[in-house]
């Protein structure tokens, strides 16, 4: 693999930010693409870090519905065959903890979207 194509534009050679190329961010970006995301797009720094906290968030909504889902089928209303009361308390207590940080996560969402559009 050559390292570079030696064909003299240069200047042309710094690619640009791809957020474009996601649903996440409307318009184009002019910034410099200098991370890899995902091994795919080519975006600047603060579209990473906004990319890298929407995934974040994801993950947290996911686990969040996971455990509703849980609780919904293990729930006490079930009578004598649900979980035990304590494993129950401690899903519970993880699912609350998981909806406070998704909290913060969107608070910090919110901010580098404010950053971004400055
Ligand atoms: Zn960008």
């Amino acid at each position: 693999m050559r390292p570079e194509e030696a064909d003299g534009n240069s200047s042309l050679s710094q690619p640009r930010c791809e957020i474009e190329k996601t649903p996440l961010v409307e318009g184009e970006c002019q910034r410099p693409g200098e991370v890899r995301y995902k091994g795919i797009l080519l975006v600047c720094r603060p579209h990473a870090a906004l990319l890298e906290l929407e995934d974040r968030a994801q993950a947290v909504l996911g686990s969040v519905f996971r455990m509703d889902e849980w609780l919904e089928e293990n729930g006490s209303r079930n009578g004598d065959a649900s979980a035990d009361e304590e494993f129950l308390g401690r899903v519970q207590h993880e699912r609350d903890e998981a909806v406070g940080a998704l909290r913060l996560i969107r608070e910090q969402i919110r901010s580098a979207r404010k950053a971004l559009s400055q």
